[in-house]
């Protein structure tokens, strides 16, 4: 197994960097990925910046080039749901692109040509990765939850209740909404990929969402992705 690890932002993924054993860097299309081993497992993470087709072009080489088998995308969201709380975690069980619209010629959100309108996560990879997250949350404050369940991406950072209305009314189960996720889904689909993603809930995507992401990427974002991702490879029997 080698592990490709997503994020999109430095804070999420500094913990990560420094952890790593032996890290060999490598400057690739504006981003630079960092091969080694963390806690036993043969891994490479790269910040993919923001957006779609950002976190697409990155998933695309961590496979062509640096020949991942796995991958798993840590960041954070806005609360697309009541039950979905700041500091509460969501697993995706499936992604949208919840910007994607073909109409008429394809039903809303479906991917022309592959026949879906949400890209399924890896079963096994997303119930370690919930295993993980569980283990990490044990030892928070303010008892944070673990969600499953659909999230939806869009080139869009969403900070206006209206505009979440709208989504939740077209896609009544959506847990989160963030700018990558569904195109590392799609990717990983297309090049037969197993992966997982994992958001921290930053804000509650309204009109305060900018101030209170700012503020949590700083302060929690970053320890979660690093609590989590110790606690999947130290579940993983290293190959
Ligand atoms: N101001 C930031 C921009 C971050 S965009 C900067 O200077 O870098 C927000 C990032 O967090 C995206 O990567 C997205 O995936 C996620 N995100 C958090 N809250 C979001 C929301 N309400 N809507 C969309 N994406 C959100």
């Amino acid at each position: 197994m080698r592990l490709g690890i997503i994020s999109a932002l430095a804070e999420e993924q500094q913990g990560l960097l420094e952890a790593m054993e032996s890290p060999y860097k490598l400057i690739h299309g504006k981003r630079e990925y960092t091969a080694g081993k963390l806690w036993k497992i043969d891994s490479v993470a790269v910040l993919s910046r923001i957006g779609k087709v950002a976190a697409a072009v990155t998933a695309a080489t961590l496979v062509e080039k640096f020949n991942v088998t796995h991958i798993i995308f840590t960041g954070v969201a806005g609360s697309a749901d009541l039950g979905v709380r700041v500091g509460d975690v969501v697993v995706a069980d499936s992604l949208a692109q919840h910007d994607f619209d073909a109409s008429p010629l394809f039903p809303r959100f479906e991917i022309p040509l592959t026949g879906l309108s949400r890209m399924p996560t890896d079963r096994e990879m997303s119930l370690k990765l919930s295993l993980a997250t569980r283990e990490f949350l044990e030892n928070e404050l303010n008892n944070p939850q673990i969600h499953r369940g659909l999230i939806g991406s869009g080139d869009q950072f969403i900070k206006d209740r209206q505009h979440l209305g709208k989504l939740k009314d077209a896609l009544p189960d959506l847990l989160a909404v963030e700018m990558e996720g569904a195109a590392v889904a799609q990717v990983c689909h297309e090049l037969g990929i197993p992966f997982a993603i994992m958001r921290t809930i930053s804000d509650n995507a309204n009109e305060d969402a900018a101030t209170d992401f700012m503020e949590f990427v700083q302060t929690v974002a970053s320890r979660y992705a690093y609590g989590v991702i110790e606690n999947f490879c130290k579940g993983l029997t290293p190959t």
